[in-house]
């Protein structure tokens, strides 16, 4: 089996598409990299079952990337019910304390009556990595954002694959230490310093050229910019723009994303 990222979500606002969510498929396991709102339908249109998710990775409390949590982990339950048993995977929720809590507490109030079995793993900078089944390497890198956030590497040890996920905020030295040489960087480009120069510090959002330079100084194979505002999609000259930020520091393939497209790792 290849591995596979699909985009299930990838944009700063949902006018245009899903906002940030990914799934990974190997033979290793199968990792969901943030639960966008609209995260099952897009899982279901991909013809993908719930119950084979390994891992469910919140990077950050924000709706954007966890709206669609509490609601897949439902209609998983739902699944599981009429899946073969041998099909279904026990899945775990990993991310930080808070991301944990948000989620458990919106099982609690949007399903008073009823009780989910969540395995959870909680990611802080004293645990940064978790080694599973000698198969799969995750690691992470809190990046500097508004809300605690992890950037996560996946490395897929007999794929001999490695992705990182940046999630939003600006990349710090760990950032450009969890990217080294990775196959593939899923990495914030909100959009470009003339837009956004005198106000990306304070929303603390990463720009075209940040994700350039990023991805040049850790040797990145490719590139796969995500969480842009809606208007570098459907304006030509701003798509262009940003992508020629990019292109300024990164001379590597740079995939410019779509809801739904698959690529191979
Ligand atoms: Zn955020
Ligand atoms: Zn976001």
């Amino acid at each position: 089996m290849r591995v596979q990222v699909t985009v299930l979500g990838c944009w700063g606002l949902a006018t245009i598409g899903e906002t940030s969510s990914f799934l990974v498929e190997s033979k290793e396991a199968n990792i969901l990299l943030d639960m966008c709102p609209g995260v099952t339908r897009q899982l279901k249109q991909i013809g993908f079952a719930t119950t084979e998710l390994d891992f469910m990775y919140g990077s950050h409390i924000h709706a954007d990337h966890l709206l669609g949590t509490t609601y897949l982990i439902f209609q998983r339950s739902v699944e599981q019910r009429t899946a073969d048993a041998k099909q279904v995977r026990p899945i775990k929720l990993l991310g930080s304390a808070s991301v944990i809590h948000v989620v458990q507490e919106s099982m609690r109030l949007y399903y008073p009556e009823r009780k989910f079995e969540l395995p959870v793993e909680v990611i802080n900078d004293g645990h940064a990595e978790i080694m599973w089944q000698d198969r799969v390497r995750l690691t992470f890198a809190q990046s500097n954002h508004t809300a605690e956030c992890y950037s996560i590497r996946i490395d897929l040890l007999e794929s001999g694959r490695s992705i990182v996920y940046t999630a939003d905020g600006l990349f710090t030295d760990h950032t450009l230490e969890l990217c080294h040489n990775a196959d593939l960087l899923i990495g914030e480009a909100f959009g470009t310093v003339p837009d956004y120069e005198s106000t990306y510090q304070t929303i603390k959002h990463s720009l075209g050229t940040h994700l350039g330079v990023l991805a040049s100084r850790a040797g990145v194979r490719r590139v796969l910019p995500f969480h842009m505002h809606p208007r570098y999609d459907t304006e030509m000259t701003k798509k262009h723009e940003l992508l020629a930020e990019i292109r300024e520091n990164f001379n590597g393939e740079i995939i410019w994303p779509r809801d739904l497209m698959a690529i191979t790792v």
